[in-house]
């Protein structure tokens, strides 16, 4: 691995830095778990496209600037430098468009990835259900094929922002007699169809933005099916894999949180208000872990350059930032003291930020993408080669 940048990424860094610095909103957008914050985050996202930082590492043609993996590290950088908002469309830009360019046919890669990588279309990521959440191959929604559709019957559950999405990406049984792994199939689903009902979900912070998908009767094109009939398993797990391993959570995400702690540690200080040994001793290790973290996902990077893939050594990765970011994020409620309590707003809320939020929502961190003790097991039996029980 050569860890030094050469002229092409520098003048792309320092490109990427001047469109950012004059673009990026000098205010935080409003939630795009609202209904108004979510067309907020759709217009920087077009504004993004038309400048054509959307989806750098994507071909011309698909509405990227065919820059590749290390450039797109270099691009999340300075993303995060300038507090540049969350991707409204995360789960389309990261996680289904690079599976539909390893398994779209090229008819489908033309239809689907230009209006995700403008945000026009935005995609909610239907694979939980009641009944299979850690145990993913219990999926019982089933997509039986008729003429030329499939007719879906079943129930989606916690897809992130399925509320306000166009379209749900989801593996469905299309053999009813399969069980486990066989027989499902990853279908992409048009939330407007006729059967399809999406009902909110309300968060602890209030806001509705997570959805139960119900489909009744629901008529999709079998032209909607990625990968082969059957296949669907090996599909979602390529995605998982971008989830875990490498888009989902780029390192700048974490490195920005870690020098954010940092600047805290040293405001308090110079406030002159005590900090143990320990806590000290946190953030120093926070911010280890997060550079740590930044020089192992650029080694990941570099040998997806040279033709390799992300497999199991993808769920090391989640419960690493997974649990870097609790730990980050407890660290600076720590050293805010019984201020951390505060929200943002507060008349002597100071600098406590948003750091609260993030907790919060940190602590979602070891559930989503599969949580870290599915990880564990994965790593047990797949890395360490442990018996399965
Ligand atoms: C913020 C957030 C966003 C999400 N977004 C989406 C989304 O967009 N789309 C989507 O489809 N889903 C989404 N999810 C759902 C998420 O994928 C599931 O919550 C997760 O996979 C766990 O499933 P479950 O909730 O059914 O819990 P369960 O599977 O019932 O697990 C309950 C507990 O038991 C443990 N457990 C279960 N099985 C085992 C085992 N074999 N070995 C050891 N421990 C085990 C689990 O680790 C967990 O602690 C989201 C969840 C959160 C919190």
């Amino acid at each position: 691995m050569d860890l030094s940048y050469t002229a092409k990424q520098n003048a792309f860094r320092m490109e990427a830095r001047s469109w950012l610095e004059e673009n990026a909103p000098g205010e935080p957008l409003r939630s795009f778990d609202t209904p108004e914050g979510f067309e907020d985050h759709r217009e920087w996202e077009k504004k993004l496209h038309a400048g054509g930082f959307a989806m750098v590492p994507w071909p011309k043609e698909y509405g990227g600037r065919g820059a590749d993996l290390l450039e797109w590290l270099i691009f999340e950088e300075e993303y995060y430098r300038v507090g540049a908002p969350g991707r409204v469309n995360q789960n389309g830009i990261f996680l289904l468009g690079p599976t539909i360019m390893e398994y779209g046919t090229p008819e489908q890669k033309a239809r689907f990835l230009p209006p995700m990588a403008s945000s026009e279309e935005v995609w909610a990521q239907g694979w939980s259900e009641p009944n299979a959440g850690s145990d993913m191959a219990n999926i019982q929604t089933t997509a039986l094929i008729d003429g030329d559709d499939y007719v879906i019957n079943g129930q989606k559950t916690w897809a992130s922002r399925g509320a306000y999405a166009h379209w749900l990406f989801g593996m469905f049984r299309t053999d009813p007699d399969s069980s486990r792994h066989n027989g499902l199939t990853f279908v992409l689903v048009p939330l407007d169809t006729p059967g399809v009902t999406v009902r909110p979900i309300e968060k602890i912070n209030g806001k509705k933005a997570f959805a139960e998908v119900f489909l009744d009767d629901a008529r999709v094109p079998r032209a909607n099916r990625l990968g082969e009939e059957g296949a669907g398993w090996s599909v979602a797990m390529a995605t998982a894999g971008f989830e875990r391993g490498l888009m989902l959570r780029s390192p700048a995400r974490f490195q920005n949180t870690a020098h954010r702690l940092v600047e805290l540690y040293r405001e308090t200080r110079d406030q002159g208000v005590f900090i143990d040994a320990g806590l000290k001793d946190t953030v120093a290790r926070c911010w280890m872990d997060a550079e740590a973290y930044a020089l192992n996902t650029y080694q990941t990077v570099s040998r997806l350059l040279s033709g390799g893939k992300i497999g199991a050594e993808a769920s090391l990765n989640k419960i690493f930032w997974s649990e870097l970011d609790i730990t980050m994020h407890e660290a600076a409620l720590s050293l805010l003291g019984a201020r951390g309590e505060l929200l943002s707003g507060a008349p002597a809320a100071g600098n406590v930020g948003e750091w609260l939020d993030g907790f919060i929502f940190a602590l979602a961190g070891p559930i989503y993408a599969g949580t870290n003790e599915i990880q564990r097991n994965i790593i047990a039996e797949r890395i360490l080669g442990l018996p399965r029980k």
